[in-house]
């Protein structure tokens, strides 16, 4: 039988769940196999370059990422890191960031340009990897979801500034776990009730 990928409720920067230190994943069962599935759409579904399971309500340490993916030109090629651990980390690498729970907000944040990582996949088989540049970026990025860190803690205070009346704005639809509501992303279209 199969069911077709949910797309799940997004969370936003004030709601708790995104401040929680995840638990680690014990079951390699067939609900796990569900959440991978549902995660994963929904990160397509939602543009976005990796997904942490606390981001959509689910308080446990896996997430999904797809640096290459594009609707146009790309076959979706996600790679699922579950219980991942960041061993080590060096260099320097700034970019500009953005996070699917911090709609509309874009901020440089300093991270290791290296990192040496473990993590299971969905069948339960553990890897060592190393990565380098975008991709130990969007590493970084998720695993700091899994501890309750999100991006903008990390930049600069003039940064925060600029920031904290957009972020005020996102905090007051975070009250219950709500969706993503669409006219975040889009200036243009007035703020509903
Ligand atoms: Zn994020």
């Amino acid at each position: 039988m199969s069911v077709l990928p949910k797309l799940l409720p997004v969370r936003v920067y004030g709601d708790a769940m995104l401040r929680m230190k995840a638990l680690p994943v014990r079951n390699f069962d067939e609900k796990l196999q569900k959440i991978v599935r549902d995660m994963t759409h929904t990160m397509y579904e939602r543009d976005g370059v990796g997904l942490a399971a606390n981001q959509v309500g689910l308080n446990q340490r896996l997430f999904v990422i797809d640096m290459d993916y594009s609707r146009e030109d790309s076959e979706p090629n996600p790679v699922v890191m579950i219980n991942p651990v960041i061993k080590a980390g060096e260099g320097e690498y700034e970019m500009e960031e953005g996070c699917l729970s911090v709609p509309g907000i874009y901020a440089k944040v300093k991270r290791f340009n290296r990192i040496k990582y473990s993590y299971f996949d969905p069948a339960g088989e553990e890897h060592e990897e190393e990565a380098e540049g975008y991709k130990a970026v969007v590493i970084q990025h998720e695993y700091d979801h899994l501890n309750g860190i999100l991006f903008v803690d990390k930049i600069s205070k003039l940064a925060l500034l600029k920031i904290k009346r957009k972020l005020k704005m996102i905090m007051s639809t975070a009250v219950d776990g709500k969706n993503i509501r669409e006219d975040i992303y889009d200036p243009n279209v007035p703020k509903k009730g």
